[in-house]
């Protein structure tokens, strides 16, 4: 059985920083898809419904389709610490962040912030997200449940560390090989989840440590971490690794840098690391809200570009300022406009940041980030609330791309009318 979901649709099937046309949209547009979710159709309604006379129109006429969301970077864990202002990468983990992740001691705590945080996931529009995990293989567990049971694709892992956080939080390289491995045969490739191997950060992790994530690698499975975000955080790893040529070498020298690899921040990065991300097909998760919230600084976006470096967008919850991919972008564009030599951006490269961009960083091109036939049909449907400013704005909005820019403006979680993943809804807002 056909499915025909009507309504105002956009997407960005190609790279806008490499094309002009990248955006396609459908005022009266419609997405056909299959009854197993893939796509077979998209395009004007009437175009799609003369293709498929008999299939069942689900017509959301007042609503905009968009791709499901791909936030490539955000913690599990650190939603209760959002907002803690007035602090700097190092001061904000030690202060804030890493006694909130020490409460995932607590099975039950865990458990019910694992299942929050994936219930707003989807309440934002994301279908898609590399999560960071926990550091307890209980909490890690949970959190894979809660993804399986709501539908989202999920990569995730346990986060491991074995110095400079807090006793509770390290473990010898040992313990976190075995315990990883056991959730990674458990849960890679169990439905829409994979595993994502995930040492916190150089800072955190001796060479022992990454040399030990590395052979937790192959047949699809991710590696993630964070890289270059603040300059004390730089600066520390250097007198960690005093071998190493960079920060970057501290991953690169364990083998950990491969096409299945997405490390976090970049914003303080040299030619040479760049050249040596581009080679290896390393992506990275461009967290704007994060950066300017602990004042780590601007991300060089022009530059990965000119380097063919691929990134796609995350939100970094609990230093990012939400789950909203939406807000995201907003931030992405506000600072790339006041940088020097910054990305003139557009609505489209919005919309690919926050969606293909991040499916290609995840290696999820071929099944989501945009509605090209033969994807799944997986849907942010957004609607202005009756009476919101967006609404008015929308009633006058000339064509798409006005009509986008008005969304990342101003839209936000309670927009967001349902998420679909494969065509199945993960999540329908009930007022
Ligand atoms: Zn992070």
């Amino acid at each position: 059985m056909t499915t025909i979901l009507r309504a105002r649709v956009a997407h960005t099937p190609r790279d806008p920083f490499q094309s002009s046309g990248a955006l396609e949209a459908f005022d009266d547009g419609a997405i056909a898809y299959d009854a197993d979710g893939t796509i077979t159709a998209v395009g004007a309604f009437d175009d799609v419904r003369a293709k498929h006379p008999g299939a069942a129109i689900d017509d959301r006429s007042g609503c905009v389709a968009l791709p499901g969301f791909v936030d490539t970077h955000v913690h599990f864990p650190q939603i209760p610490v959002i907002g803690a202002m007035g602090l700097q990468l190092l001061d904000w983990l030690d202060q804030r962040t890493l006694p909130e992740e020490a409460r995932m001691a607590d099975l039950e705590y865990a458990t019910r912030s694992a299942e929050r945080f994936i219930r707003l996931l989807a309440a934002n529009g994301t279908t898609t997200a590399l999560v960071f995990g926990a550091h307890f293989p209980h909490a890690q567990n949970a959190l894979f449940e809660a993804a399986d049971g709501r539908g989202l694709r999920i990569a995730s892992g346990l986060v491991v560390s074995d110095r400079n956080l807090k006793p509770e939080l390290e473990v010898t390289p040992e313990a976190a090989y075995s315990a990883s491995k056991e959730l990674r045969d458990r849960w890679h490739g169990h439905g829409r989840l994979r595993y994502a191997v995930t040492p916190r950060f150089s800072v955190s992790c001796t060479a022992e440590m990454l040399d030990a994530c590395q052979t937790l690698l192959g047949d699809g499975v991710l590696f993630t971490s964070h890289v270059n975000e603040s300059l004390g955080e730089i600066d520390f790893v250097r007198r960690l690794f005093p071998a190493a040529r960079d920060y970057l070498d501290t991953y690169e020298r364990a083998g950990l840098l491969t096409d299945h690899s997405v490390l976090a921040h970049n914003v303080h990065v040299s030619d040479s690391e760049l050249k040596r991300l581009a080679s290896s097909r390393t992506t990275i998760a461009h967290c704007p809200s994060s950066n300017a919230f602990l004042a780590s600084g601007i991300f060089p976006m022009a530059r990965h570009v000119a380097a063919g470096v691929r990134f796609g967008m995350g939100t970094d919850v609990g230093a990012g300022t939400g789950l909203s991919m939406l807000k995201e972008a907003l931030v992405a564009y506000h600072v790339q406009m006041v940088r020097d030599q910054g990305h003139m951006l557009g609505p489209a490269h919005l919309l690919w940041m926050a969606t293909a961009a991040g499916a290609d960083a995840l290696n999820l091109s071929d099944t989501c980030g945009d509605f090209t036939p033969g994807k799944q049909a997986d849907v942010a449907l957004l609607r202005a609330p009756e009476g919101s400013t967006l609404q008015a704005v929308l009633e006058h909005a000339p064509d798409i791309g006005a009509a986008l820019g008005a969304i990342f403006t101003l839209a936000r979680e309670e927009c967001v009318v349902e998420a679909r993943v494969s065509g199945e809804p993960v999540y329908t807002r009930t007022k």
